[in-house]
C-alpha cells in the first residue's frame, strides 16, 4: 500500500503560549515493565511528546533527540495525563 503510515505522524505541539503552565519533568521512573504509547506528537520535530499508559496510570514522556534526553511528568490518573498532553499540543503547557 502506497503512502504514509499514519502512526508515524501525529499532531505538532504548538509553540508555548505566554504564561503557559510549566510542567515538572522527572527522570524516567521504570515502575512498570509495560508502557503503552497511547498518542504522540509528530516525530519530524526534535522533541516528541508521548501520552503513555502504564499500570493503570498515565503520564507524558518527552524525548529530546538533539539533547538525547528523556523525561516524564508525574504519573497520574489517565484522564489527567490526557489533559496535560492536550495542553502541550495547544501550547498551554510545557
Ligand atoms: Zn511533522
Amino acid at each position: 500500500m502506497a503512502g504514509e503510515i499514519p502512526d508515524f505522524h501525529g499532531p505538532h505541539a504548538a509553540p508555548p503560549l505566554p504564561g503557559h503552565l510549566v510542567l515538572t519533568w522527572y527522570q524516567p521512573d521504570r515502575r512498570a515493565s509495560r508502557i503503552r504509547v497511547v498518542s504522540h506528537t509528530c516525530e519530524c520535530s526534535g522533541t516528541t511528546y508521548e501520552l503513555c499508559s502504564a499500570a493503570g496510570l498515565g503520564f507524558v514522556r518527552r524525548t529530546d533527540r538533539d539533547k538525547r534526553t528523556v523525561h516524564e511528568t508525574s504519573w497520574t490518573l489517565s484522564a489527567a495525563a490526557r489533559h496535560t498532553f492536550e495542553q502541550i499540543l495547544h501550547g498551554e503547557a510545557r
